[in-house]
């Protein structure tokens, strides 16, 4: 990944990709003093880019840290960085971390950058695999309590449960996997919110120590505005048999139905299908009324 052509905006300034780089003594690496997006721009303009933005400024403060720069030129630099990489459907990576100046648990000075990357990229999931549903795992790890760990903030080091859990469930033969919370309620997969369907009524984990997805707060608006009646709920293990429907929302995932969790199996219904094609409706840019003419 690290050998492309292009450029990434890192601390103020477009960089050659191959030179985007940090030293290996750098708090973020050995620390996992880090938070970042994922943004998804569609027809040339990143979906709810402010709400990205403003989720990375907290996250960052969540762990401590100020991002040294304003949301509007985050915002800006976003918007450059899809525009000198000539991209138009495309995932855009912000990544903001505790610099080298300091090795220790404490490096209350260490200067905070912050590195845009863009890349071209499809679905998450394959197409043909979203349209028959995907393949959850139940994995073993669990979302940890927000008192252990910072579960507001989008921090990498949240991250390190799920590359396992996820590890583990394509060694299976899995596509992702499925993680209780510490209580033991269903939570959410690797890196993408959950909801289910039972008697034409959608479910879906209240979201108390895991994010509440831009992609989830779009879907609930959505679904809403369809009449669905939605109830935000804690869910036990031991109601996965009871649903028709299951699937995931994220800015990668989008809307992408489940098949399978464990030994439980799921068709796409009317519900699934219709929140997935009102996603990628609303998700395009909203043409201007000289623009439509
Ligand atoms: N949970 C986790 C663990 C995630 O990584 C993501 C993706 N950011 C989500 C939920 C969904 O968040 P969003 O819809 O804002 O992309």
């Amino acid at each position: 990944f690290d050998s492309r052509d292009g450029v990434i905006w890192f601390d103020g300034e477009f960089v050659d990709w191959k030179d985007a780089k940090v030293h290996v003594l750098t708090h973020g690496l050995h620390y996992a003093s880090s938070v970042f997006e994922g943004e998804r721009a569609y027809g040339g303009e990143i979906f709810k880019l402010e709400a990205h933005t403003d989720r990375l400024i907290e996250s960052g403060r969540i762990l401590g840290f100020e991002i040294p720069y304003s949301a509007e030129v985050i915002n800006a630099a976003c918007r450059e960085t899809l525009q000198r990489m000539n991209l138009v459907d495309a995932y855009l990576r912000p990544v903001a971390w505790r610099g080298s100046e300091m090795m220790g648990v404490s490096a209350q000075h260490n200067t905070i950058h912050l590195a845009i990357a863009a890349w071209e990229w499809p679905s998450y999931f394959k197409p043909e695999e979203r349209l028959k549903g995907i393949r959850l795992d139940m994995a073993e790890y669990r979302r940890p309590d927000p008192k252990t760990a910072p579960s507001k903030s989008k921090a990498a080091g949240l991250y390190m449960i799920c590359t396992i859990s996820k590890h583990a469930a394509e060694a299976k033969g899995y596509a992702d996997a499925m993680m209780l919370d510490y209580r033991g309620y269903v939570a959410e997969a690797t890196g993408a919110n959950m909801f289910f369907v039972k008697d034409g009524v959608i479910h879906t984990p209240t979201p108390d120590c895991f994010l509440n997805g831009i992609t989830r707060q779009t879907v609930v608006d959505l679904a809403r505005a369809r009449g669905f009646e939605l109830i935000e709920r804690h869910i036990l293990p031991e109601e996965l048999s009871t649903f028709s429907e299951c699937f995931l929302t994220g800015t990668a995932a989008e809307v992408t139905p489940v098949s399978e969790i464990g030994p439980h199996s799921y068709k796409p219904g009317e519900i699934s299908i219709t929140l997935m094609n009102d996603y990628m409706a609303a998700v395009q840019p909203k043409k201007t009324a000289a623009a439509a003419e």
